[in-house]
């Protein structure tokens, strides 16, 4: 492929890891969490413009095959090489050659693919969204996980969030306890919260089809409003069965690994919403591929998140505002679960909902003296590229 007459060349790729403390322990059905890390992707473009991406995992490998340690190590070792060759003005075609040596690692292309648009963006002087096709909105509606496991602390915290305008709709994380116990506290809270929220769950994959065909219809009695990924990722059978049946919508999330597997969903009508997450579909593009079947089979959408801070939640919210439809909003709540602010600005978080940033790029950057402090390794550039000269 011919470069531009800039001959644009990158630099250099830095890594790093960065961990930061929860603001309490978040609980899953796979993993309780007491902090977040985050892989840090710098990609230096000879044009002097700067990108920047993240990846995050859930609980380090409990919820997937990759972790942030190994997204690091693999960018390292592997993607940076490849990047070397390729002119960063031309994010697609050197996101293909990646694609063509790299197989798998969804979240290690995310976030490089994320630095690559951030770059373009700058280089542009539009927003992320703008690269994507145009966004249809500027706030994204965002949820709230009560994952304390304690009825009457999340009651008191989704009170609060109402009373503050911050969130009108949360998400319990279920799947660890009896499914009568799981029931009954999700049926306390709706009562107490009624019409003024709505209450979904997730048991993270917890139930097998049985348990997961009473326990549906019980959280229907109770007033909860959608079912995500009871079952195992695979079981798109199972999944089928349990949308047919059940009277209110359920998810998949762990399900959707890229365009494939959505449509594979579709395709077998194994769910009624998709969770869509920019990391487990492989980057921003493949993203909106799975927004496009949704679209296309007539499937509800919901924009996930990874626990993602803000570099990663805004590569999130630039690729929601684009999406036609976003019957179920989102949960981009990542930032707001760190004790520590990583960005130069907070992001707003106000009326119920978070605003998409409008600068070029991402429209964020990252506090780099708070990030030299919760930089898990001091020393900094990880693999240094040598500047190809043109001509
Ligand atoms: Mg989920």
């Amino acid at each position: 492929m011919e470069r531009y007459p800039t001959m644009v060349t990158i630099d250099r790729v830095d890594t790093f890891i960065v961990d930061v403390p929860t603001i309490r322990p978040h609980v899953l059905a796979m993993a309780t969490m007491h902090r977040q890390t985050l892989c840090i992707v710098r990609v230096h473009c000879s044009d002097g413009i700067v990108g920047t991406g993240e990846a995050t995992t859930i609980g380090g490998l409990a919820y997937g095959p990759e972790s942030p340690e190994s997204i690091k190590t693999n960018i390292d070792a592997y993607i940076a090489q490849i990047l070397q060759a390729c002119d960063p003005t031309r994010p697609a075609v050197a996101m293909a050659q990646i694609a063509k040596h790299v197989v798998g690692n969804n979240f290690a292309k995310c976030a490089v693919e994320t630095a690559l648009l951030d770059a373009q963006g700058k280089r542009a002087g539009l927003p992320v969204s703008e690269l994507l096709g145009g966004r249809v909105r500027d706030r994204l509606p965002v949820l709230w996980t009560l994952a304390s496991g304690d009825t009457g602390k999340d009651i008191e915290e989704a009170e609060q969030m109402i009373a503050s305008g911050r969130h009108n709709a949360f998400k319990l994380k279920i799947g660890k306890r009896p499914v009568a116990d799981d029931v009954a506290h999700v049926g306390a809270i709706k009562k107490a919260l009624g019409d003024r929220a709505s209450v979904r769950v997730d048991v993270n994959m917890a139930w097998d089809e049985t348990t997961a065909r009473t326990g549906v219809a019980m959280l229907a009695e109770v007033g909860c409003d959608l079912v995500e990924q009871p079952l195992i990722r695979h079981n798109l059978a199972g999944m089928a069965r349990l949308a047919a049946r059940s009277a209110i919508p359920i998810m998949t999330d762990e399900g959707l690994q890229g365009p494939t597997t959505a449509y594979d969903h579709a395709n077998q009508a194994a769910a009624d919403v998709f969770a869509v997450k920019i990391e487990q579909s492989g980057g921003l593009f493949a993203a909106k591929q799975v927004q496009a079947i949704a679209d296309a089979a007539g499937i509800a959408l919901y924009g996930g998140t990874m626990l993602e801070a803000g570099i990663g939640t805004i590569a999130s919210a630039h690729v929601f505002a684009t999406f036609p439809q976003l019957s179920f909003g989102t949960e981009l709540f990542g930032p707001l679960l760190l004790t520590e602010e990583i960005l130069q600005e907070p992001l707003d978080y106000s009326d119920f909902s978070l605003a998409v940033p409008k600068g070029p790029g991402l429209g964020v950057e990252l506090d780099d003296d708070r990030l030299s402090f919760l930089r898990r390794d001091a020393s900094r550039a990880t693999i240094s590229i040598p500047t190809a000269k043109a001509g």
